[in-house]
């Protein structure tokens, strides 16, 4: 996994390329009571294309039929369409084998799943689940539930103050007893990026499975499952510039091949009696019932837009802007930012003196700027750092330096009208 000193060797986007992608995005054009729309609110979803946008509307007017099974032209036609865009999301996420990526309604529900089947296969009683400190609750509550279910224990990997992990804490709780560690890849809330490769190492050299959580990652920066060497790599198909209602669990093909069905219903069976059910093979045993075809197709098109550009390209670009961001937001007085790693990506959450997140969001709001306030869906996160929660600022490669002159000089008026 290249660092960000390594991407910097990559060609820094130029504005005229910035400003030629945000023609891509409608959205992007709006007016908020009268204001300029400054979106800085990409951690907890995107702006989507006119590419894929065209593409949905194309795929419906097109290409609409219920997929597999079905004889007729449309159906076929559909059907190659879903399945051509699983060999995108494995190519574009460097898995082995095209099975190896199964589609879900999200992030929640591939974590889900692997929680329910992992469990159910492999965890017994007195068995642990190693999760993060920083994980959102979609990575920290399914594995809860499944600890409730099998009587195992949750261990925890607490951080650093700059919102780093305690990797010798993380050593130490992995034992004969650990079953899995879940992680994020990039916390939506520190913006950390986690030194994962290292601690899939660490893990695999014990035995320990590893779920990575990168929600916030896959949109951000170059990811590869077979260099991460991963167990489970999950992610969102609208946090990357994709339809909401879709996601991906990549999953290695051998551990995903041991894992017992998650829901019942239609494509996931090879014969049904009332006597007894057999499975399909993978991936349809891993997705019951009409998947979102469409969805599917859609989240091809947005991952070729953003391979168009370049991972390595958006990185590099967001990672300035967010430095300097970081840069003039600490110019303000009683600034204090939530998560000041060196290995950052592009989120950024802080306080103001004792302002109240949630003020400071609703009048933000009113000078037309997204940012989010609040836990950020990580409770346990902001109770350890014993704050109200923060403001998040959250970038994507269509957002500009002078956005964010537009949202430190609004931010400034802010501070002054609530101190
Ligand atoms: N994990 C992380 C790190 C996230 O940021 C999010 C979305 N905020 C999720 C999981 C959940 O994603 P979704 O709601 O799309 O399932």
């Amino acid at each position: 996994m290249l660092t960000f000193a390594q991407l910097n060797a990559y060609d820094m986007l130029s504005n005229e390329d910035i400003l030629q992608f945000r023609a891509d995005f409608p959205i992007l054009e709006e007016t908020i009571y009268g204001k300029p729309l400054v979106y800085f609110d990409n951690g907890a979803t995107t702006q989507k294309p006119l590419q894929v946008l065209s593409k949905i509307e194309y795929a419906y007017n097109h290409l609409n039929a219920n997929i597999h099974r079905g004889v007729h032209y449309l159906s076929q036609k559909a059907t190659e369409a879903h399945e051509a865009a699983r060999s995108t999301v494995a190519e574009f996420l460097g898995a082995e084998k095209r099975e190896e990526i199964i589609f879900t309604r999200g992030t929640t529900e591939a974590i889900n799943l692997v929680a329910f089947s992992f469990g159910e296969a492999f965890c017994k009683e007195g068995d642990e689940i190693v999760v993060t400190v920083m994980e959102h609750h979609s990575n920290i509550v399914p594995w809860q539930m499944v600890c409730e279910r099998k009587g195992l224990k949750l261990k925890v990997v607490p951080m650093n103050e700059t919102g780093e992990l305690d990797l010798q804490v993380y050593d130490s709780l992995l034992n004969e007893r650990t079953r899995l560690v879940a992680v994020a890849h990039v916390s939506n809330v520190l913006g950390t990026v986690n030194p994962i490769r290292q601690m899939i190492e660490m893990a695999h050299s014990k035995g320990i499975r590893v779920l990575v959580d990168g929600a916030q990652a896959v949109p951000h920066i170059p990811v590869n499952v077979k260099e991460l060497d991963a167990d489970f790599y999950v992610f969102s198909a609208h946090k990357i510039y994709g339809p909401t209602g879709i996601g991906v669990l990549y999953g290695n093909y051998d551990v995903l091949n041991a894992l017992p069905p998650y829901q019942g219903g239609g494509e996931m069976i090879d014969k049904v009696s009332f006597e007894k059910t057999t499975y399909n093979e993978l991936p349809f045993r891993l997705e019951a019932g009409t998947p979102d075809y469409i969805g599917s197709t859609a989240l091809a098109e947005a991952l070729r837009y953003v391979s168009a550009i370049g991972l390595n390209e958006i990185a590099v670009y967001e990672h300035e802007l967010t430095r300097y961001a970081t840069e003039k937001l600490n110019e303000i007085e009683g600034m204090r930012i939530i998560g000041t790693s060196e290995n950052k990506s592009a989120v950024i959450s802080f306080l103001v003196g004792s302002i109240h997140p949630y003020d400071i969001g609703m009048l933000l709001d009113k000078m037309g700027i997204a940012v989010r306030t609040g836990h950020h869906c990580a409770q346990p996160l902001i109770d350890s750092l014993n704050i109200p929660g923060t403001v998040r600022a959250s970038f994507a490669f269509y957002n500009t330096k002078e956005e964010v002159d537009v949202f430190i000089q609004a931010l400034r008026k802010v501070v002054i009208m609530l101190s």
